[in-house]
């Protein structure tokens, strides 16, 4: 039996990390779904931190879910994805005002009972240059008929609900009206292709779900049809949790470049520069959780995407040939570093990571 982690301070959190890390280089090896560690997680009682007590949560505040996330990343970063994930989904269910289905989704959920998971990145930073919506609803008697797809659904085939988008559908036309609701994956017409290999957090399984003249009835909407429905409460895509994650992996790596200088004086300046900007980002990242920004949250992921980038290949550089066999934690912190340039990145932090690439300095 684990004990409960009832704040970031709890020696519980450092306990349950120690677990992740020790599975983290089996996952990324396997590809498998991280079942131990997401039982493990809720075992600790990880999924109460983001919800109110109302639904069995301990309704950390954002500073301490910042630092819980922080930490959990360091030591398994596919497993705190997943997480975020899920969090995501319970969120906009939290955050709606459809309490029949607050009350029947959120107590299971909160104790891992049940796996929810989010397909909304179609209205935000997916398939958004296509004349035609990827996946469609249309209005009929007692609630929508869903057809099309969700191009990345992290762990959908372990899913029991997806908290999915849809653009409203007038004939053949695309309206500005849009819609989130709740998809039991068990649906006729569901389904979930075997996901696709990818370079980094092979494990979390993301990959398309697929609807085929899905009928959702009205008991399962969250919100909508309205325009822009993901302004509608949670967070926003380019949000200070995906730079808390980048800067939970450059944690890693930075520390490992801390035991290898312990033993070799040439690594001083670099692990002392990377662990300084470390602290200067993290301190940004708290002013933004404060809510007293001293910039946007666009400059926070950009900074925070190129020191997780730049500290993996650090700790790769001085891990030299050795880090670049598979299985050393060096090469998979490079690889999941990739992550950061394409997950959640809305056009100017992704016009601000390429600038940055290509060496244009403003
Ligand atoms: C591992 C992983 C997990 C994810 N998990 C989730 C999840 O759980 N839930 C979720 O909702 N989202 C998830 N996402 C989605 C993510 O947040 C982004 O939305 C996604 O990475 C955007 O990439 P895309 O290839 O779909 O972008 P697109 O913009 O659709 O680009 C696709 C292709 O279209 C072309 N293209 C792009 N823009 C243009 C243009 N203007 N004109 C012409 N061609 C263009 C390019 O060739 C590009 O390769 C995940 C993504 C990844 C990689």
């Amino acid at each position: 039996m684990s004990t409960k982690i009832t704040s970031p301070d709890d020696p519980a959190l450092d306990e349950l990390c120690g677990k992740l890390a020790a599975l983290a280089q089996e996952v990324d090896r396997s590809g498998g779904w991280p079942a131990q560690q997401l039982q493990l997680c809720a075992d600790y009682g990880a999924y109460e931190w983001f919800l109110d007590s109302a639904w069995g949560g301990q309704a950390w505040d954002q500073e301490a879910v910042v630092r819980g996330y922080l930490a959990l990343s360091s030591a398994c970063l596919t497993t705190t994805f997943i997480i975020t994930q899920r969090t995501g989904a319970c969120r906009r269910i939290a955050n709606s005002d459809n309490q029949r289905l607050k009350e029947r989704l959120l107590p299971d959920l909160v104790q891992g009972k049940s796996f929810a998971t989010v397909g909304i990145s179609h209205l935000t930073t997916s398939r958004r240059h296509l004349a035609t919506p990827v996946l469609r609803a249309e209005r009929v008697e007692g609630g929508f008929v869903l057809d099309g797809f969700s191009p990345w659904v992290t762990g959908a085939a372990y899913a029991q609900y997806v908290v999915l988008g849809a653009t409203v559908m007038d004939g053949d036309q695309a309206t500005e009206q849009q819609l989130l609701v709740v998809l039991p994956t068990e649906l006729p017409g569901v389904s979930i292709p075997e996901p696709a290999q990818l370079v980094g957090v092979s494990a979390s399984a993301t990959g398309e779900l697929r609807l085929d003249q899905v009928m959702i009835e009205d008991q399962w909407v969250l919100a909508g049809p309205v325009e822009n429905v993901m302004s509608q409460g949670a967070s926003s895509p380019g949000g200070y949790e995906t730079s808390t994650l980048a800067l939970g992996l450059a944690d890693a790596a930075i520390q490992f470049l801390a035991t290898e200088a312990a033993k070799r004086a040439d690594l001083e300046a670099p692990l002392h520069a990377l662990r300084h900007e470390h602290q200067e980002v993290s301190e940004t990242l708290f002013d933004v959780v404060r809510g007293a920004p001293n910039c946007s949250s666009e400059t926070l992921r950009q900074r925070a995407n190129s020191l997780a980038l730049r500290s993996a290949q650090a700790s790769l550089a001085a891990a030299k040939g050795t880090g670049y066999v598979l299985g050393h934690p060096a090469g998979r912190w490079c690889r999941e570093a990739l992550f950061f340039l394409v997950w959640s990145c809305p056009q100017p932090v992704l016009s601000a990571n390429l600038c940055e690439l290509a060496g244009i300095v403003d």
